[in-house]
């Protein structure tokens, strides 16, 4: 709002305790890899005093009253605006069995919370994680790091079972064994259970109970949208916030903007929950307009990439479990290649496959799983897919050859080739 024009008065509410802090960091900090979470504070409060921004912390907004152009604060009482953004962020699912709130159940979130709960890790012998989802993936991977014995149940047969291909999440699951990890695929949880005290001390599941002291709840992210719902906000078909592409919501004046919203993929899916990245560029759209500017937001692609046990995964757009689900016709290329020249020390494989549009070879998704180099790919994949590159385009593409940072033949390039030949054979 501030960029628009700077004389723009912007006023914040939040429940936390801090803003511009990176929860992403939360999962790195528990598995012992970052040594503290003050290095996941991006600036401090006098910054946006500074900025002339009136933050107001740990303050709830109760209720928003569109047709007085006001809201009602806790505390406060009723703030007038010209215009508002709604950016009440996700809440976990609520799992809907017994025991939901039980003591012991971390949803891990607030980096204050996650400070406290990083004590009660020292305690910790034996933990559940409660599904694969991508915030699960990364707490199964700190919590086997930080030598907690660490179980991971899921409904789905394997890993992030609804966006991921079971032979790129493979070598995921190989690794988490490797570290001790216990996994129960196709295991649904049927209520968490209560040591007479209020406090969970394990699981009852579909494959029976276990033992537990601490379970994080890691399931998939809903938006949280009481107060646009209340608000009278039309919400879409996946439970976020619908908008235009401005971030503007069904109610003039009001935006909206990060998880509690749902943004049109490509394909024309409604998509939300998306990443932090997608938050902080819809927050810079909805923002600007706001205050009065003019800017617009795209559909997306969604290129992704996580640590998972010890591989990155990632992709852009559609794998071939979503395509399949979505009765999208494809043609495969794959490869394994690797990440450097195959003499230079900390060679690591990068395994590539690309899905295309039968007949134009239209590059529509990719999934890969390696040791390095992955973000950089899912990031040029998901550029190549906006413009409708296709595999011919990427068989012949120029690429990068220095032996510490990249090999002859780039994977991606192998793997288009392998789909232009597919294509050929009318595989
Ligand atoms: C552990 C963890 C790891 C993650 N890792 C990654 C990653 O590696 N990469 C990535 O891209 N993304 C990651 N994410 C996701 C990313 O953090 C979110 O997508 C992003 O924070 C969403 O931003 P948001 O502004 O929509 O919501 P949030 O950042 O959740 O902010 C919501 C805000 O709304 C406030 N609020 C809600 N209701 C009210 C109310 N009634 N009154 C006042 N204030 C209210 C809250 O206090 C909070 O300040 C991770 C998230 C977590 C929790």
């Amino acid at each position: 709002m501030k960029a628009a024009d700077p004389a723009n008065r912007v006023l914040v509410f939040t429940q936390f305790e801090d803003v511009a802090y990176s929860p992403c960091g939360i999962p790195y900090v528990h598995g012992k890899e970052i040594p503290d979470f003050q290095s996941l504070f991006l600036a401090d409060k006098q910054a946006y005093v500074d900025a002339g921004i009136e933050i107001s912390y740990e303050t709830t907004v109760r209720s928003i009253d569109t047709a007085a152009k006001r809201v009602h604060v806790e505390g406060v009482g009723e703030v007038a605006y010209d215009a508002l953004v709604v950016a009440t962020g996700f809440d976990y699912k609520d799992p809907g069995v017994p025991g939901s709130d039980l003591d012991g159940l971390y949803r891990v979130k607030n980096i204050r919370a996650a400070m406290e709960w990083d004590k009660v890790l020292d305690t910790v012998k034996r933990a559940v994680v409660v599904e694969a989802s991508p915030l699960g993936l990364e707490m199964v991977t700190a919590l086997a790091h930080r030598g907690i014995e660490t179980h991971v149940i899921d409904p789905h047969p394997w890993a992030l079972g609804d966006l991921c291909d079971p032979d790129v999440v493979a070598p995921v699951q190989e690794s988490w064994a490797e570290m001790g990890v216990q996994m129960h695929w196709n295991t649904k949880l049927e209520a968490f259970l209560d040591d007479g005290a209020g406090h969970v001390r394990g699981v009852a599941t579909s494959g029976g109970e276990l033992p537990a002291e601490l379970v994080v709840v890691a399931t998939h992210k809903v938006p949280s949208n009481a107060l646009a719902v209340a608000g009278g906000l039309a919400i879409g078909s996946t439970g976020g916030v619908v908008v235009n592409d401005h971030m503007l919501t069904s109610v003039p004046g009001v935006f909206a903007a990060g998880d509690v919203c749902e943004i049109p993929h490509i394909a024309g899916v409604p998509l939300q929950g998306l990443t932090g990245s997608h938050a902080y560029a819809q927050g810079k759209v909805a923002g600007f307009n706001a205050g009065g500017g003019d800017r617009s937001y795209q559909p997306v692609y969604v290129p992704w990439a996580t640590v998972a046990g010890k591989w990155i995964i990632g992709g852009v757009a559609f794998g071939e479990v979503a395509a399949e689900a979505l009765g999208m016709p494809y043609v495969v290329g794959r490869a394994t290649g690797i990440s450097r020249a195959r003499y230079f020390p900390g060679v690591k494989p990068v395994r590539v496959k690309l899905l295309a549009e039968p007949g134009s070879l239209r590059l529509i998704g990719a999934q890969m799983v390696g040791g390095e180099g992955i973000k950089e790919r899912a990031d040029f994949l998901g550029v190549a897919v906006k413009k409708g590159l296709t595999l011919h385009d990427l068989a012949t593409m120029e690429n990068v050859y220095s032996p510490p940072i990249g090999a002859l033949n780039e994977p991606i390039a192998v793997a288009a080739q392998d789909g232009v030949a597919a294509a050929a054979r009318g595989a």
